[in-house]
């Protein structure tokens, strides 16, 4: 029987409001900055479960959401799921096919669309897939022009009343849902019960998670529609935190800018971001000294990332996760006995992905299904398992069957663990390159790659080849200006340093930028895809000179 003392998210919000009433929140919307504090922002989320209800929205019910990191998106955070109803996040950068499928799939009753995401929703309305759809709603306080029929969010809530009676909602019904972006084959439901935003809201707020306290100011720039903006805007509640949401598209500036107005000290997202924002304070007179804390994740945080926020007192914390884990896996904090350290030591540890963070139970299975020395040499496949883990996909029995394994996901990645615990990704499980029988990190070429200073992008792939089976490629992005004929040769030579000869790439290819999934990510896929059409690229075609190995 569900009761209050289930494990549920509404207390997070209850304690804000009682504790935090006059905490801010601040909003970068296309109608401009908005503020205002926990006390208006529980009552608008009564408002808006009140006109939820009127509009028949009931338990279990799908709301779905196509939007931004704004005011209006947090307040269906805690509306939707506290009423019984399940938040959908969308991700609005997925092609149109997608979002017709993942709509239909998980049959949303109403969805909420971010201005500015209009023109990329109307393209994918089509009958029958959205007829389940009761309402869309606009977040904005006036209906812009469409061919849809919506309602404005100002609209939808007003003359309703600031107090809900919430109901005792169980911890095991389901509170949130986000599709994966599907790298392969249709994306993948993952369903978050009350039990596992609340378990993953707890882990996150330890010392080994990523800790925050009512005087931080938490700014995600990680999408709210991924994983729920990485769980920040639960925690952040619970932490009785001030919340900046930066709203539609924030390019460096809006973000160097919301830092220094709002005293930014918490932010989060992928590395692509903040390679922006170091270019950016390069060539511009910006003041970020707020920030205490960096998370970086959903790809590998360079080394040079983190030397660069180090040198200005700032702290990277480099985390992993996955979709299917709500999304918070491991964090790289450094254990006490390594503070002593020498620095390159720490940063070694740093740039690893990290200790898995209390609650979560890992294991790492080689191809015969044993498990791997903690040596940092043994690599297998990751296995992870607990409260805020998934077990299963949105009626997907087949891809269960692949991802999941006696309660345990199946992370698909391929790590080592030094004696310490570190996990440290080597690659995608369908990345890493296998030539001659022997592996090779594509991952690891890659970093080694992008230290290159002409390179500002590159990314290794597994071509086919007669003799060795497979062999590397490498893909590469010129910085402006650089001398591209010397960079081959260039990046061979870094390769040759560390690395025994037969991992060094056959070629190095020229392209103009990597190609990158919804999230952001370099799309290997989309580029093995383009590989086979080698008039594609303005660079050299792959000889066959693949360095000698060892049979
Ligand atoms: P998708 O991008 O497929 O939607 P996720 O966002 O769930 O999926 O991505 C999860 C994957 O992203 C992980 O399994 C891992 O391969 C990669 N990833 C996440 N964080 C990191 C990190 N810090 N370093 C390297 N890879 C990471």
């Amino acid at each position: 029987m569900p009761g209050g003392t289930d494990l549920t998210l509404r207390p997070f919000l209850w304690r804000a409001e009682k504790l935090y009433s006059d905490q801010e929140i601040v909003s970068r919307t296309s109608e401009g900055i908005t503020r205002y504090d926990y006390a208006e922002y529980a009552d608008r989320v009564a408002q808006l479960a009140n006109a939820l209800d009127e509009l028949g929205i009931e338990e279990g019910d799908r709301v779905g959401t196509f939007c931004w990191n704004q005011h209006l998106h947090f307040e269906t955070y805690f509306a939707a799921p506290s009423m019984g109803a399940q938040l959908h996040t969308i991700n609005p950068l997925l092609p149109a096919e997608h979002i017709r499928y993942i709509v239909d799939n998980a049959e949303d009753k109403v969805l909420f669309v971010d201005p500015s995401l209009l023109p990329a929703l109307e393209p994918a309305v089509q009958s029958p897939e959205f007829d389940h759809v009761k309402q869309f709603v606009v977040m904005a306080s006036e209906v812009p022009e469409t061919d849809l029929d919506v309602v404005a969010y100002e609209e939808f809530i007003a003359g309703h009343d600031t107090e809900y009676d919430w109901p005792d909602v169980s911890e095991d019904q389901p509170a949130g849902m986000c599709y994966t972006s599907g790298t392969t084959g249709r994306p993948k439901g993952v369903e978050y019960t009350q039990k596992m935003l609340w378990a993953h809201t707890m882990e996150s707020l330890t010392p080994q998670g990523i800790p925050m306290a009512d005087d931080d100011v938490v700014m995600p720039v990680v999408p709210m529609f991924h994983v729920n903006a990485w769980g920040m805007p639960f925690t952040a509640t619970a932490a009785g935190a001030k919340q900046v949401f930066p709203g539609p598209s924030p390019d460096p500036a809006d973000l160097a800018g919301l830092i220094e107005e709002e005293g930014v000290t918490i932010t989060a997202g992928v590395p692509t971001v903040w390679l922006g924002l170091m270019d950016y304070c390069k060539n511009n007179d910006v003041d970020i000294s707020s920030l205490d804390t960096v998370i970086v994740g959903g790809s590998a945080a360079p080394r040079s990332m983190v030397e660069w926020f180090d040198d200005r007192d700032i702290e990277l914390l480099h985390a992993w996760g996955m979709t299917e884990m709500a999304p918070i896996g491991s964090v790289a904090h450094l254990k006490s006995d390594l503070e002593s350290a020498d620095y390159e030591t720490q940063v070694d540890h740093r740039v690893k992905q990290g200790l898995i963070v209390p609650g979560l139970e890992f294991k790492v299975l080689d191809d015969d299904g044993e498990e791997i020395a903690w040596d940092g040499e043994e690599f297998g496949e990751l296995l992870v398992r607990g409260p805020s883990v998934t077990t299963e996909y949105f009626e997907r029995p087949e891809a269960n069957e692949e991802d999941f394994e006696d309660g345990w996901l199946r992370t698909g990645d391929v790590v080592t663990v030094d004696p310490e615990g570190y996990l440290k990704i080597v690659d995608r499980a369908k990345d890493v390159i296998k030539s001659g029988g022997e592996w090779i990190s594509s991952v690891e070429l890659e970093n080694a790659i992008m230290a290159h200073d002409d390179v500002a992008e590159a990314t290794v792939i597994g071509v086919p080849h007669e003799k060795w089976q497979e062999r590397p490629v490498a893909f590469v992005v010129p910085v402006e200006g650089a001398d591209r004929d010397a960079i081959p040769e260039g990046v061979m030579d870094l390769l040759r340093e560390e690395y025994p000869k037969w991992w060094l790439p056959d070629d190095v290819v020229f392209i103009d930028e990597v190609p990158k999934t919804a999230t952001g990510k370099f799309s290997k896929k989309d580029l093995r895809e383009q590989y086979t059409d080698m008039e594609a690229f303005e660079g050299k075609t792959p000889d066959d000179a693949a360095p000698e190995q060892d049979d």
